[in-house]
């Protein structure tokens, strides 16, 4: 738990959110801001600022997020039509919240390469 993380504080309930999934690892909800009709974020409940954080550690953690982002897609009926998991790290990479998270679009087709 990190006192000022808008996603510690999703966790935690203090801030509400549309909730997908949930297990012992990660939190699922659904994006503020979606940008295809399927936009679901994966958390992970520990606080680590990103995918890259300490991620040996972590390796145990970071599989349960995957493995968790795809009971998501088949609970949400996307592994037919397809879909794309992208995690935002830093600057170049677009990351905005601090607090690791997997993105699920799906719904649409999505572009390649990205902007
Ligand atoms: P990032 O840009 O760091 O990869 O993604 C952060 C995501 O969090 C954005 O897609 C943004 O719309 C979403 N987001 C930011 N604040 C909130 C919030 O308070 N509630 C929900 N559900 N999503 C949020
Ligand atoms: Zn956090």
């Amino acid at each position: 738990m990190s006192n000022d993380c808008l996603f510690c504080k999703i966790i935690s309930g203090e801030i509400p959110s549309n909730k997908v999934y949930s297990d012992d690892h990660v939190y699922a909800f659904h994006d503020i801001n979606p940008v295809a009709p399927t936009h679901v974020l994966v958390i992970t409940r520990k606080h680590l600022s990103a995918v890259n954080d300490r991620s040996e550690e972590h390796e145990p953690l970071l599989g349960a997020l995957m493995v968790a982002a795809n009971r998501i897609v088949k609970q949400l009926d996307l592994e037919e039509s397809g879909f794309r998991y992208v995690i935002n790290t830093g600057s170049h990479g677009g990351q905005t919240v601090f607090h690791l998270h997997l993105h699920i679009l799906g719904g649409r087709p999505l572009a390649w390469p990205p902007g």
